[in-house]
């Protein structure tokens, strides 16, 4: 034993291995040396043989000199945000690639003179929405909301329906979101009921906007009234016409309406409505990079543009970048996903059991995620295993993330792509 301690080879002599020095050249030496010194401590603790250290660190490398990990999404959660929202499109991967040198994101390379940052996906927006006079992006929906309230209402009021006061996740509520900037929240009617006069009588001298916004992650239902964007417009319009502007937080990002989800709304028929100003999520619905968009009357974006805190929330090249190809490019895996037929998720489900030990094809429900849609099911189909796989396919490599129903694992195909599907059999066969 000692005399194979003494064996265990030296990390120099590990680093001329082939396959470690490339390692070295892609992901540096630091993190090459972390997985060789793992496996000679292996070695030395007698758990595997001096001749295995090579194998054994090659093994210990990561995919990537970062540490997040891929990640196959089969819990049927379209949007799911601990899993980092949408999943950008091969489009987007490819003109990020792009992007990622010097690139002319604000130069013009016919006059070689500076350019107006991220035309073309400022282009590509206004493009999507026609009803909007401008288009705006920074870096989340929630940077789109506190440039609003820092333009429009610094040290005055934001009307808004107790009815949508809403919290986003992770302990985020828009209210103390919005209230940083100094702007302050004035509640009107009732957790379920709000009336027009409710807004009405609000409105004064200290009104800064009157916010909508779509209460995305739940559902009041029952005795309930909120009022409509259009309602709100004609009421804005009779204050003196533009003089409070009408701000509406569509959250998840739809462009333009989506027949599996008649209650989601969207940018362009918000604004058709009246809506002087919408917000919105890039990486929800609409299936992009993270980021917030801005879309509404033209004098009122160049407003938010020209706000000095609008350099610290803008967006970077490589968002730019995705930004325009997932709007330009073939539909997004979220799109996909969206708008798989069940028929062929149940063949595919189907397929895959017929291939892997323990498993049988299963119905089952999918939901739309990331706060968007909370009642609307999806028809799926799923690959249904044994409880005990979860833990193991979440330890694989890409990792698998599943559901647990009723004591069974189910890997919703909804969420996955058909051409991973080779890649999930491999994972759950390594588990079996
Ligand atoms: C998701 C959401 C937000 C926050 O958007 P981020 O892009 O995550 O900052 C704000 N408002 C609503 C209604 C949302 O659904």
């Amino acid at each position: 034993m000692t005399d194979a301690r003494r064996r265990v080879p030296r990390t120099d002599a590990l680093l001329a291995d082939p396959r470690l020095a490339d390692a070295e050249r892609r992901l540096g030496r630091a993190l090459v040396k972390r997985a060789i010194t793992t496996a000679q401590q292996q070695a030395r603790a007698g758990e595997i043989s001096p001749e295995e250290v090579a194998d054994r660190a090659v093994a210990a490398l990561p995919v990537s000199a970062a540490s997040l990990r891929p990640v196959i999404n089969a819990t049927g959660v379209v949007v799911h945000t601990n899993l980092g929202r949408a999943p950008l499109s091969a489009a987007a991967v490819e003109a990020i690639v792009t992007a990622s040198g010097a690139t002319d994101v604000e130069f013009d390379l016919d006059t070689g003179r500076r350019a107006r940052r991220g035309r073309g996906a400022l282009a590509a927006l206004a493009e999507a929405v026609p009803s909007a006079g401008g288009v705006h992006v920074v870096n989340n929906n929630a940077a789109a909301l506190l440039l609003t309230a820092m333009t429009l209402a610094p040290g005055r009021e934001m009307i808004v329906s107790r009815g949508e006061l809403i919290e986003i996740g992770d302990g985020f509520r828009l209210p103390a979101l919005m209230e940083s900037t100094g702007a302050r929240i004035r509640e009107v009617g009732t957790t379920n009921r709000t009336h027009l006069r409710d807004y009405a009588d609000a409105l004064g001298p200290d009104t800064g906007f009157i916010l909508k916004v779509h209460p995305s992650n739940y559902l009041v239902s029952g005795f309930t009234s909120q009022v409509t964007v259009r309602e709100l417009a004609q009421l804005v319009q009779g204050e003196g016409g533009g003089a409070v502007p009408l701000v509406v937080d569509i959250g998840s990002g739809l462009l333009t309406p989506h027949p599996l989800m008649p209650d989601e709304p969207d940018a362009t028929t918000v604004l058709r409505h009246g809506a002087d100003l919408v917000t919105a999520s890039g990486d929800k619905l609409l299936g992009g990079p993270q980021a917030g968009l801005l879309f509404g009357a033209a004098e009122l974006i160049e407003k938010l543009r020209r706000h000095p805190a609008a350099r610290a929330l803008r967006v970077d090249k490589l968002t730019l970048a995705a930004l325009e190809a997932t709007l330009l490019g073939p539909p997004a895996p979220v799109a996909q996903a969206l708008d798989a037929d069940v028929a062929d998720l149940r063949a595919r489900a189907a397929q895959l059991a017929d291939q892997l030990p323990d498993a049988e094809a299963v119905d089952c429900i999918a939901a739309v995620g990331g706060g968007g849609a909370p009642g609307v099911e999806l028809p799926s189909a799923a690959v249904s295993l044994p409880e005990r796989y979860a833990a193991a396919l979440r330890a694989g490599a890409p990792a698998v993330v599943g559901r647990l129903e009723n004591g069974r694992c189910l890997l919703d195909l909804r969420t996955v792509a058909p051409e991973d599907d080779p890649t999930l059999i491999e994972a759950v066969r390594a588990c079996s």
